[in-house]
Formats: C-alpha cells, structure tokens, sequence
C-alpha cells in the first residue's frame, strides 16, 4: 500500500487525489458521484446502450471499472507516477473522447498513455505522441493552439473528435483482445451519437483502421487494406484515411514525419468540408 497524496493541479492549483474522484472539480471532468458506473462487460453493455447524449456517454465511460487488470494498472500508474510527474496529481480513470459533439472528422487513437492522458485526463495530452498530433492538428487548423499539455490549457477542437478503443491506459500499451471486447459498446455508442455528422475518418495505424471499419453502418463487402496515405471511399459515403500513428518511435526513425502528418490532415479536412 502506498500513501495516497492530495497534489494541486499544475494548471488551476486545486487539490486532487490520485486517481481523480468523480466531480471534485477536475478540468473537464464529465462525472459526478452518481454517474453509474459499469463493473464488468454486461454492464457496458446496458449502460452505453441507453446513454442518451454525449456528456452523459464521456460521464459513464470516465467511471468505468470494468477490466479488473487496467483498472488496477492505472490506478497504480495513478499513485506511483513519474518521477518527472511525482509533484501532480494523475486522473488515473479512463479517458473520455475529446472535442466537438458534432464532429465532421473523427480521429481514432489506440489506447491512453499511462504517463500522458492516465495523467491529464484529456486523450493524446501530456505526451510526445500528443506534442506531434495536436502541433499537427494546429498547423491544419483543426485546433485553437499547438500544444496540448493539460485539461485546463483552453484547448478547443474545430469540427474534429478524438476517440480511442480502449479508454484505460494498457500495461505496455498493449490491451488484451477481451479488454478491447470489453470496451467496444462503449465506441460503439459514441459512433451511434455523431455519426450523422462525421464525414471523414482518420485511423492512427493498423489497428485503428480495423475499428474504424467495425463501426456500425460505415462499411459493407471487401474491407480496404491500411497504408499511410491511403483514402478509402467507404459505401456510408464517408472517407478512411490513413496515417500512421504519432508514436514516438516512428517520429524518431522518421517513418512518419511533421509534413506527412500535414499532408493527412488537410486532404481530411477538406474531405471532412471543416473550414
Ligand atoms: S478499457 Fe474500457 S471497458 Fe475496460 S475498464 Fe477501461 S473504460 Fe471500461
């Protein structure tokens, strides 16, 4: 057992536990003690079925228990932090989408980074993935500002969504095939709420293009194959683009660069139609 802290947010200077407690005023949080909350799969099952609106989806998603193993990994990760971090107190709850509830462009990640978005609370913030994704999003004028590095900074989307598969942060960024089951209603429930607006989709990687192309109604027959670069006109009328994920290592080795992550994001949003 460890000590549990109450550190201030480095942003607003209020103080939190780690992990957050539901509606004690942490920057965007959508919960508040009554939120329901899922403990296992049935119950994602029944709970993202009758989310009647966003907000109401992003509260019940950001309270969920239902994989014993990331609920136990993030809360640790929460509580032991970073040594560069070891000063801030960390959401450690799963991470609700970010951005418009009428999004034109959808983005798929993968999963939260222990470090960055277990911490901020915010998808793709407080990591080197994020710095490349948002600096890039800025530059396509998807986003108010080029940095993203807490839930409070005063970010705001332009007509974009950021989602992910799975919402807790994985050990070794690698869920297990029934924790991705596990948290599918949930995706699934969200794409039933914005659907009617998305025109194009970005898939972070391999794995992401697959869960776009699950997405219920979005595509029939043959399924497209992933590459960098690649457009795929799906029978729902939307656009998959694909581009591959931001992640440290394929910015280092230089497989994906700045002007290539600017070349996918204006042809999405001029597919998209964001002005
Ligand atoms: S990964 Fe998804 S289903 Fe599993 S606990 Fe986190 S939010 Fe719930």
């Amino acid at each position: 057992m460890h000590d549990v802290d109450v550190l201030a947010h480095p942003h607003t200077g209020r103080p939190f536990d780690s992990p957050v407690v539901p509606g004690t005023g942490w920057p965007g949080d959508p919960a508040t003690p009554q939120t329901p909350v899922a403990v296992d799969a049935t119950q994602v099952v029944a709970l993202s079925a009758r989310a009647p609106s966003i907000p109401e989806l992003n509260a019940m998603i950001s309270v969920c228990r239902a994989c014993p193993r990331l609920v136990t990994w993030r809360e640790e990760v929460a509580e032991l932090k970073r040594r560069a971090f070891a000063d801030q107190p960390y959401w450690g709850r799963p991470v609700p989408s970010f951005g418009s509830e009428r999004p034109r462009l959808l983005i798929v990640g993968l999963a939260p980074a222990a470090h960055g978005a277990n911490r901020t609370g915010r998808m793709f913030t407080g990591d080197r993935s994020g710095d490349q994704l948002y600096a890039a999003l800025y530059r396509a004028g998807l986003v108010n500002q080029p940095t993203s590095v807490d839930a409070a900074d005063g970010l705001r989307a332009n007509g974009i969504r950021i989602v992910a598969p799975v919402r807790c942060a994985p050990p070794a960024n690698a869920p297990t095939p029934e924790e991705r089951d596990n948290c599918w209603p949930w995706l699934a429930a969200e794409w039933g709420l914005v659907s009617e607006h998305v025109r194009a989709i970005v898939a972070l990687g391999g794995f992401a293009w697959q869960i776009a192309l699950r997405l219920p109604g979005v595509a029939q027959g043959p399924k497209p194959r992933f590459g960098h670069g690649v457009v795929a006109q799906l029978q729902s009328g939307v656009r998959l683009l694909g581009c591959y994920h931001p992640s440290q290592q394929n910015m280092f080795t230089g497989k994906l660069t700045p002007a290539m992550l600017d070349d996918v994001f204006t042809d999405a949003k001029r597919l998209a139609g964001i002005k």
